[in-house]
């Protein structure tokens, strides 16, 4: 079965530039929002923006919602679930859109400041998988937040203005790495190691012994550092245990390629989902369907806890809003999660030329073939995976077909090559039909990692197309 590139249905010009521009709507927005909470923040705002109301202020009020009302609900500032209502009833069930928007990176452990031979260091915990080995020598940035006990919160974000230092964990000279080059890739470095350095300027006071205990002159370099943190951000050391510092690649995504047609950034997966779900949930006022877009933080620890898709959070919310629709009833809370159609999106892994070997080639995902459909992921006979339908994947034939929209299909990689888990089958476990769909990266789980921009714009439309039809 051959697929046809995209682009060519968008020759340089008017066409081309459509894909251009929004891309370079989602590039800025990538350069933003590297956090679950700055991506739940910015689409908190622009759907404020865009007339979606605020669910949570109408919940526990008599306020009835009708066919074409749009609301949104944060899930404790690191998820965010939108709902444009449709003209038929709930029970009938919503059109899904599904993405997560927390990515690979590095936590600052609770207790991480400390000194070393006269340098500052902050521990850390990485979060995701990654191949640490690639998360070294680079310039890092710090964002998150800091919690007082008063419940008072400072929002952190160091790295990105130009102006700003950066960070960043150290490797070994090439000279001296003949023992670590004999190591296997995960032992390269070890998580222990990856270590922020973060000063070297011993305090004043403490050098010159005025005012300072011992234990001063002896951390002298990590009391100047948290000397700098209480002037710059009023916070004490203490603080670092009600913080959620995340440590993720400085600087801006940048277009990627002679023909910019490509964008490397950090976070694609699975921001590069997330982006054109919600902006397919932009296009839609009037639909038939409960249209419902889903963006879940703690993909990438396995969707556990409050944040994360195992929550309740997303069936509490359908509970409200049957409540809020008509006549509460348990059994219209199940029906319309029973009847229910989902595109659980995340990224699928680009066929990378510099690697043939792991992929199947006519089961592949390739840049520029548009949306890519995995009907089953997971690893060692399809072990963990969603496994979607024949006759859901033959409705979403039809609704793309009809309006055009790129599209392919991908396994992860060959059989037994290894595998992975999306959100897929936590939907799934309502009953509803849910398949995995999303966009193309190269680098993945990598600090920087590359999408087509075209696989992006093809994503969009068939979310729009999707959640208009299904
Ligand atoms: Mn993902
Ligand atoms: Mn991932």
């Amino acid at each position: 079965m051959e697929r046809e590139n995209a682009w060519k249905k968008y020759p340089e010009g008017k066409k081309r530039k459509e894909v251009m521009d929004f891309a370079e709507g989602y590039r800025k927005f990538l350069s933003a929002c590297k956090t679950e909470r700055e991506c739940a923040a910015y689409f908190a705002k622009e759907a404020e923006a865009n007339g979606f109301k605020d669910l949570s202020k109408l919940i526990g009020t008599n306020k009835k919602l009708k066919a074409g009302d749009k609301v949104y609900l944060s899930n404790r500032g690191k998820g965010l679930a939108m709902f444009v209502i449709g003209k038929e009833p709930l029970e009938n069930g919503l059109n899904i859109l599904g993405a997560h928007i927390d990515s690979p990176r590095m936590d600052l452990k609770q207790n991480p400041l400390y000194e070393d031979t006269e340098m500052a260091l902050l521990d850390t915990h990485y979060y995701g998988g990654i191949k640490k080995y690639q998360w070294v020598t680079l310039p890092l940035a710090l964002h998150g937040v800091i919690v007082k006990t008063d419940g008072t919160k400072v929002d952190v974000c160091i790295g990105e203005d130009p102006k700003d230092p950066v960070f960043g964990v150290s490797d070994l000279l090439p000279h001296l790495a003949a023992t670590q080059m004999e190591k296997k890739g995960n032992k390269i470095v070890e998580g222990e190691a990856l270590n922020i350095l973060v000063g070297s300027i011993p305090l004043d006071k403490a050098v010159k012994g005025k005012d300072a205990d011992a234990e001063k002159k002896k951390e002298a370099v990590k009391e100047n550092v948290l000397a700098i943190l209480k002037k710059k951000y009023k916070m004490e050391e203490e603080d670092f245990l009600s913080a959620e510092i995340e440590v993720v690649p400085a600087g801006e995504a940048r277009n990627y390629g002679f023909d910019e047609s490509m964008i490397m950034g950090y976070g694609h997966d699975d921001r590069v989902c997330a982006y054109p779900s919600f902006m397919a949930m932009l296009s839609e006022k009037a639909p038939k369907r409960t249209l419902a877009c889903l963006l879940v933080d703690k993909e990438e620890i396995g969707s556990v806890g409050a944040t994360g898709m195992e929550s309740r959070f997303f069936e509490n919310t359908v509970a409200e809003l049957v409540n809020m629709t008509g006549e509460y009833s348990e059994l219209f809370v199940r029906r319309c999660l029973t009847n229910s159609k989902a595109l659980s999106s995340d990224v699928s892994a680009a066929f990378d030329p510099n690697y043939p070997e792991v992929s199947e080639k006519k089961n592949a995902c390739y840049f520029g073939h548009g949306l890519v459909f995995n009907k089953y992921t997971g690893s060692r006979g399809k072990s963990g995976s969603n496994d979607a339908s024949a006759e859901f994947m033959g409705e979403l034939r039809g609704i793309l077909d009809k309006d055009g929209v790129s599209y392919h299909t991908a396994e992860l990689g060959k059989v037994d090559q290894g595998g992975g888990g999306t959100i897929a089958y936590i939907l799934g476990n309502y009953s509803m039909l849910v398949i995995d769909s999303g966009v193309g990266v190269l680098n993945m789980h990598a600090p920087w990692e590359i999408i087509s921009k075209v696989d992006l714009y093809e994503a969009y439309r068939g979310y729009c197309s999707f959640i208009k039809n299904a």
